[in-house]
């Protein structure tokens, strides 16, 4: 689905990526888990062509996506902010993307009752953003993400707002949801706890670099050097 080939990013000199090498399977969910600084914000962007290479190449079902702008890459994004917008209820939040990319109205209206059900909100259409939990808002931003339909789903610090006992329940939620529709999921986080709950296969990043990858018990068992096993609190 995904292959990201020796990808570079480079701000003045520093490189915020530096020569990143990562494939995602159809279906599969990986998470990404790095420490403030290590590039993962900006791999994502990479992917979602919102930040341009210094040199490599992203491809997208063996596409190099070079010249596809972000809104034709197929792919959606959640932001950790997720800015849903406060003048527009639920269900015209979800329906947002829709409209835009030209469903008519009861075809859209449809999918969001659809997406409602799927998040654990089926009766939240008509209710003003203000009036929604934390955790409720999150949900409407992710059925909002999931509304286009995205061939890969990139999440950026989804959950990182909320309080740790929803977010643990939210994060088995999301897994629950994404193996159903069998969404490819790239997930930003720096809680290993959240990165192992949710993905299939976890990506360490460190100083623009990927560290290690492999399944959580794969990276428990075998940390690949000092970095990662420090990382994941051996020794503390
Ligand atoms: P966090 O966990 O804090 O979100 P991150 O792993 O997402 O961190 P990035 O946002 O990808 O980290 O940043 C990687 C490096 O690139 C950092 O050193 C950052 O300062 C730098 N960087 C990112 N975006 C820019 C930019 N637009 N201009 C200059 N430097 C940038
Ligand atoms: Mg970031």
């Amino acid at each position: 689905l995904l292959t990201v080939d020796d990808a570079a990013v480079t701000f003045g000199d520093a490189p915020a990526l530096d020569h990143v090498d990562l494939t995602l399977e159809p279906g599969e969910i990986v998470s990404i888990l790095g420490p403030s600084g290590s590039g993962k914000s900006t791999l994502l962007r990479a992917v979602a062509g919102l930040q341009p290479l210094t040199a490599g190449r992203i491809l997208l079902d063996d596409a190099d996506q070079a010249s596809t702008p972000p809104h034709r890459r197929g792919v959606g994004l959640m932001f950790q902010d997720h800015a849903l917008f406060p003048t527009r209820d639920v269900g015209g939040n979800v329906a947002f993307g829709l409209r835009m990319h030209g469903a008519p109205r009861a075809a859209a209206e449809r999918r969001v009752a659809e997406l409602l059900g799927l998040v654990g909100l089926p009766d939240a259409a008509r209710r003003p953003i203000a009036t929604l939990s934390g955790g409720e808002q999150q949900r409407v931003a992710l059925a909002r993400a999931l509304a286009p339909s995205p061939r890969l789903l990139m999440l950026d610090e989804p959950l990182g707002q909320l309080d740790r006992g929803l977010r643990e329940r939210l994060v088995q939620e999301l897994r629950a949801v994404f193996t159903r529709l069998g969404t490819s999921v790239l997930a930003v986080t720096h809680d290993q706890g959240e990165a192992f709950a949710l993905a299939d296969r976890v990506v360490v990043m460190h100083d623009g670099r990927i560290a290690q990858t492999g399944t959580p018990q794969e990276l428990w068992r075998r940390p690949a050097d000092e970095f990662v096993a420090r990382f994941l609190g051996f020794g503390n």
